[in-house]
Formats: structure tokens, sequence, C-alpha cells
């Protein structure tokens, strides 16, 4: 006989979008969160009436249900542009992505470049590491000095301890006939995953969100701590143990693993192989619009703390107080690495901020904030794939389903997230046999 969902205890960890996508398909599942407020990585913090993300987000999905969803949910949206995305290197401001904005660099550079990259082209690759792959698509010059720089600012490593297989729809293909044109000043075609994208008027990214939260059964501050899969009972850090029949997760699959009792030594092991970054948003409100007209922009210098800096006013220009500007630089480090003095580096990044910017941070500031994310990105270096597949047969056959950024061990976007939880909704309930 087919039971229905209310019949079962279905329990899922974690209500980032990955929980929001099983509980709207699955609406009596109970969701526990150790935060204080749904939403995840997708949360927007306020400061002095600004909202700000966990790092630059924007919409740019290619699924319409979603975007629909979404955009519904958000009331009034703002269409925005990512031809004016910038980088910063060495005193210089170039288009994005560099290999097809050389002309921006001064003669001699664009030169070497551009020799460069023409070898690259003319020499045959396999490329094992993203090291490799870099100097195949983009040469040596591009390579040492924009690719490999950024990637020890925002990977922590460097570019041989990183496989290739995160690449796809993040980095851009090398098209000679666009550097080409885009070194002697010509328009260069498009190639990039996405030339628009969509933002909340309102509310930061979490704007899209907020809305779909209504009328699930979510626990907040319950942070699970214990999970006895033979007796199917939870423990948290507060509030009393709950019983389950089915259990979901999008809780980081090092944490999950921790939290499983019994488990065995390999996945352990497994779970210690497992890297990813974490993430210091240092949120500023400056008096004086329009500093810049860029989304976000991309900084290659390493004396810059910052790897990438956005516009809150750029995505949503009437969340912002007039006359102010706007500004989150994102510091990273690796999860094992210290951040070291918080004000220390917070009052350098916004003294860095005011020199790229322009700003007298003596008179212009208004208000300054910093965020911390334990979890940023997962690091796709050459353990993460076969690691994370170990951990998640051992789950799937003790009946856990992992699902989402952590608990896939594998970068998603916010529409890939979502439905990664409604994916997993649905295929339990036919495995389960819930109507
Ligand atoms: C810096 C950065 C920028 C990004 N930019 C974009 C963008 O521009 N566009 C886009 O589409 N996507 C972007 N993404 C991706 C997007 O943010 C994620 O795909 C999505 O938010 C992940 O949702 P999730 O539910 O899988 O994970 P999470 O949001 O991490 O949700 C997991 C939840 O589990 C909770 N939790 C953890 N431990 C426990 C526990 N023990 N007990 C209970 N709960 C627990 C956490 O608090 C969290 O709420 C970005 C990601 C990063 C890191």
């Amino acid at each position: 006989m087919t039971r229905t969902a209310e019949d079962r205890a279905i329990v899922v960890l974690g209500a980032g979008l990955a929980g929001l996508g099983f509980a709207r398909e699955i609406p009596t599942a109970r969701i526990f969160e150790a935060k204080p407020h749904p939403g995840g990585h997708a949360y927007s913090h306020e400061t002095a009436g600004v909202a700000f993300d966990e790092g630059a987000h924007i919409s740019h999905t290619q699924d319409a249900e979603f975007r629909a969803l979404i955009n519904n949910a958000a009331g009034r949206v703002h269409d925005g542009q990512a031809r004016s995305v910038r980088n910063y290197w060495q005193g210089h401001w170039t288009g994005y992505p560099i290999q097809n904005n050389l002309r921006d660099l001064p003669a001699d550079l664009r030169v070497r470049a551009l020799t460069d990259l023409v070898l690259a082209a003319t020499q045959p690759a396999q490329p094992s590491n993203y090291r490799e792959w870099c100097l195949a698509n983009y040469g040596s010059f591009l390579t040492d000095e924009f690719y490999e720089v950024f990637t020890t600012k925002y990977w922590r490593r460097d570019a041989t301890d990183l496989a290739t297989d995160w690449l796809s729809g993040r980095l851009i293909p090398s098209d000679l006939e666009n550097i080409i044109r885009g070194a002697i000043g010509d328009d260069v075609a498009d190639q990039s995953k996405f030339s628009s994208f969509q933002y909340p008027e309102s509310g930061g990214f979490f704007g899209f969100f907020e809305q779909l939260y209504t009328d699930l059964d979510l626990s907040l501050g319950r942070a699970a701590t214990e999970i006895d899969l033979n007796r199917s009972r939870l423990s948290f850090a507060s509030g009393p143990d709950e019983h389950f029949e089915i259990l979901a997760s999008s809780i980081p699959l090092p944490a999950l693993i921790d939290a499983i009792k019994d488990v065995p030594q390999s996945v352990k092991e497994a779970a210690k192989k497992l890297r990813h970054t974490k993430l210091r948003c240092v949120n500023l409100i400056v008096a004086g619009a329009e500093l810049t007209d860029s989304p976000w922009c991309y900084i290659y210098d390493h004396e810059i703390d910052a790897a990438r800096v956005s516009f809150p006013g750029t995505l949503a220009p009437a969340s912002i107080p007039a006359g102010t500007t706007a500004i989150q630089a994102e510091v990273f480090r690796d999860a094992l690495e210290p951040w070291g003095d918080r004000d220390v580096l917070a009052e350098r990044t916004v003294s860095q901020m005011a020199n790229l910017f322009g700003f007298d941070p003596a008179h212009d500031l208004r208000a300054v904030d910093v965020v911390d994310c334990s979890h940023a990105y997962v690091v796709s270096d050459h353990n993460r794939a076969s690691a994370a597949a170990h951990i998640l047969d051992w789950l799937e056959t003790n009946n856990v389903y992992s699902m989402g950024l952590y608990g896939r061990w594998k970068y998603l976007w916010s529409d890939g997230a979502y439905r990664s939880g409604y994916e997993t909704a649905r295929n339990l309930k036919a495995a389960h046999g819930i109507g």
C-alpha cells in the first residue's frame, strides 16, 4: 500500500537551497537548521539597511521553471549586464576575461601575452591539472601573471594542486579569434556562460528565496551533533533528540560523517581528504555615489587581500541609500588557515578599497561590517572526486540521502543546489513508494 509523506518521519538537515528544494517537494518533511535563519549560503546579511550576500551572488539560471519560481517570490527583479565586469592587475583596470581584453594592457605586455597564447595554441596538450590547462589555453604570461596569482588568492593553493573537473561553465576556454580581436581593439563575440543576470530589487540575493520558506516545517538553531543510524535517532547541540524514518542531509559531508556513529575507517579517511575554502566578507557603505559601474571585479594583485569586490548598488540600485556606494570585499582562506586579527584585516581592506575606488576612509566611510562564512568553495583538488564518491556510496547503502553543494561536495550554482534537493525528494518518494 502506498503511504503518504505524512505517515513518515522524514527529516532534513540544513535549510539552505537544497533543503528548500527537498521540502517544497515533500512539505511535511521536518527541517533542522543550525543557524538562526534559513537560506544557508544564499542568505543576505544587513548592514545599515543594505543587504550584503555571502560573497557576490547573482542569478543566471537557464532553468525556466526555477527562474519563474524565484522571480515571482522576489516580486521586483533588476536585470544586470555582466559585460562591465572588470579586472584589476598591477595598477591597470582591464576588461574581463583578460585574454579577450589584451588591448587594456601596455603594448609590450600585449605582445608578450599574445606571443605566448599563439605558441600555446600550436602545441598539443592533454592537461592533467589546472596549471597545465591554463598554459594550454592562455599561454605562460597570462597563466603566471593572472591565473596563478588569482588561484593562490581564491583557492589558496598552487594551480598544479587542482584538477580540471570543475572548469566547465566557470572558466572561458581560449578562442584565438576573440583574443586577437580583443588585442587590436575590435568587438569581441560574447563567450561568457551568461551575459545578463538577475537580482532582487530588495533583500539581497535571499530576496529570491525568503517567501519560499513560508509554511515549511522549519526548526532553527538546531545543529545536529550525533546521528545513530541503528536507532534512527538524531541529537542536537540544543533541544530534544528526534526520531527519523528517512534522513536527508545538506550539511557538509565531513560534518555529516563526523556526526554519524560507527562509520567505517575508510569513510572517515575519505572525509579527512575533502578540502574547502572559507570566506571573510568586509562590507562597506561609503559616501559618494557611482564610484564604479561594475557589478563586480576580480583583483589579481597579491598586495590586495580581496580576490573579488562587488557592488550591491549596481545589482539593485534602489536598495542603497542615496548618495552612497556599497562595497563588498571578499577575502578567502583555506579552511585550515588561521584568519589572524579580524580588525587588522578589516582596516587593511578598507584602506585598500579606498585606494582602488578613490574615497577617503576618514570622511566617507559610513559603515563597515565583517561577515565570516565557514564554508565557501569546495576545493577540486586531485582527491575530491574519489573521496566524495566513496563517502556518498557508503551513505547511500545506509539510506542517508546527501544533497546540495556541500552534501555532494561538488560546486553547484543556486539552481543546481535547489534541484539537487527536489530531485533527491522525488527519487526518495519513488524508492519508498511515498504518494
Ligand atoms: C562565494 C560564493 C558565491 C556564489 N555565488 C553564486 C552566484 O552568483 N549564483 C548562484 O546561483 N550560486 C552562487 N553560489 C552557489 C550557491 O550559494 C550555493 O549553490 C547554494 O547556496 C548552496 O545551497 P545548499 O543548500 O547546497 O548549501 P548551504 O547553503 O550551505 O546549506 C546547508 C545548510 O546546512 C546548515 N548546517 C550545517 N551544519 C549543520 C548541522 N550540523 N545541523 C543542521 N544544519 C546544519 C547550514 O547552516 C546551511 O544553512 C555561490 C557560492 C559561493 C560559495
